[in-house]
């Protein structure tokens, strides 16, 4: 398997750190808003990779950090006059609804960047120690020209980046170098040896890494944006503070998402967020237009682009009920054709996974799977498929619905929406024990558990 490394900008084989398991940070969002298709674009496609990963065999460990603190979201709940943390708070939930729609369901644990104000105080200590770092009346700040690596990632050179930079601070030693701790007065503040103050951004990103997975992990995603300098700062810090080299072992990052041609903005009125697409459409459809481009390259966002998306999708769902129906009739078990269409299935499987392989790419795969779809349905006219066939083309089809997240068999879908049903029924029962109607409240346990479902309280 080839995975592209934003690193040494080529494809290169993929070799876990450590034999089979592989640690995964991706970085999370600034929760100052609502989760917007952008969002959607990147964790879609990073979910794909943790599944295709999970697929292949590997012990993948998922690690996402949510920002909960910075000056965007201190902005947005001064203007709303409401507690910051409370804000984040609450697009944090938005955003875990939004991804759970979008069946992106693979993050093992998200760590908040406020829940690790220790680990990122530590990690400021040890580069102070280091010399790496340095305190100033108005922070604590990392002196980049003291790390001889800084802009490998980028492929910058820190002295051109300085001299073309007015220093925005006069008490830095370098216009570049990046706040590790900023010391502030006015709320929200912490505590720390340097005075009331927050954390930088960057900072916060590595002492999680370093607590989750220590000094070096194998992934480290992002969109494009983050290369420079959110990423940069972050090689600087983690391999400064652990001594460990490289920090990652493949860099990767996704195309970003634009809306008409256009960067998507709120000036520009071409912004869209999670919740106002899936009013217009079914979250597999836009699921499918991310993975129908590949993960690294721009996406152009368009209704036109939708359709076409459901267009294919149904195209997908067709052939699933064909099957069914198929499956139910009176036909032969076995025919003079099976070995042909036994042969066309393991190729398409080939193609599919080695297309995956090819540095996830999905818009390969994805065409595997519709010329496959073609030749079934020219088999399907002339009656050449038998019930064995089409068992093994629905085995296949789950296979590669399991890997993309997309719910391609009629039967899986009833499954998902008796999961809905589900759900809905704990949360009704949640509020009648919040009410004490305990009796309601128990009959809902009791009647789910008559059909094999069980509900434990913890
Ligand atoms: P943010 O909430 O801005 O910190 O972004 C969280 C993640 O979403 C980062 O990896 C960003 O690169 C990514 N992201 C933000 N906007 C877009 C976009 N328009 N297209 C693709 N990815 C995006």
């Amino acid at each position: 398997m080839k995975i592209y490394n934003t690193m040494t900008r080529k494809k290169e084989e993929f070799k876990p750190l450590n034999e089979n398991r592989v640690k995964m940070f991706v970085c999370g969002p600034t929760v100052y808003d609502k989760s917007h298709i952008g969002h959607g674009r990147t964790y879609i496609s990073f979910d794909v990779i943790a599944r295709y990963l999970k697929y292949k065999g590997y012990s993948l460990f998922y690690l996402q950090n949510i920002t909960d603190i910075d000056d965007k979201i201190i902005k947005r709940a001064n203007e709303l006059g409401i507690e910051p943390l409370k804000l984040a708070k609450e697009n944090e939930e938005l955003y875990f609804n939004d991804m759970e729609l979008l069946s992106v369901t693979n993050v093992n644990f998200y760590a908040r960047a406020m829940e690790h104000l220790n680990e990122i105080i530590n990690q400021i200590q040890t580069l102070i120690t280091k010399g790496f770092a340095y305190e100033t009346p108005t922070g604590v700040y990392f002196d980049e020209f003291c790390f001889e690596d800084f802009g490998k990632l980028s492929n910058r050179n820190i002295e051109e980046l300085n001299v073309s930079r007015v220093n925005p601070d006069p008490t830095k030693r370098n216009p570049g170098d990046f706040a590790l701790w900023k010391k502030r007065e006015e709320e929200p503040a912490w505590d720390s040896p340097w005075g009331k103050g927050r954390p930088g951004w960057h900072i916060e990103d590595t002492a999680i890494s370093e607590t989750y997975f220590g000094g070096q992990f194998d992934i480290h995603g992002g969109g494009l944006d983050l290369i420079f300098p959110h990423h940069e700062a972050e090689i600087a810090q983690m391999e400064s503070a652990t001594d460990k080299k490289p920090m990652v072992k493949y860099w990767m990052h996704t195309g970003f998402l634009n809306v008409g041609g256009e960067k998507m903005s709120k000036s520009l009125g071409n912004f869209i967020t999670i919740e106002k697409l899936l009013k217009e459409y079914d979250p597999q459809v836009f699921r499918f237009f991310v993975l129908s481009t590949h993960y690294r390259s721009p996406i152009d966002f368009s209704d036109e682009a939708l359709q076409q998306s459901e267009k294919s999708l149904k195209r997908i769902h067709k052939l699933m009920e064909t099957i069914e129906e198929h499956l139910e009739m009176d036909i032969k078990q076995q025919n003079e054709n099976d070995n042909k269409y036994i042969k066309l299935i393991e190729n398409t499987g080939k193609e599919f996974f080695k297309a995956m392989d090819n540095d996830f790419n999905t818009p390969t795969a994805l065409s595997a799977l519709f010329n496959f779809i073609r030749d079934v349905n020219k088999g399907i006219n002339h009656g050449e498929i038998s019930k064995n066939v089409f068992k093994e083309i629905k085995l296949l089809f789950n296979e590669f619905g399991y890997v993309l997240g997309l719910t391609f068999s009629i039967k899986s879908s009833k499954i998902d929406s008796a999961d809905e049903i589900v759900n809905i029924l704990v949360d009704i029962r949640e509020k009648l024990r919040k009410k004490k109607d305990y009796e309601l409240a128990d009959e809902i346990r009791g009647r789910l558990k008559d059909i094999g479902i069980n509900l434990e309280d913890k």
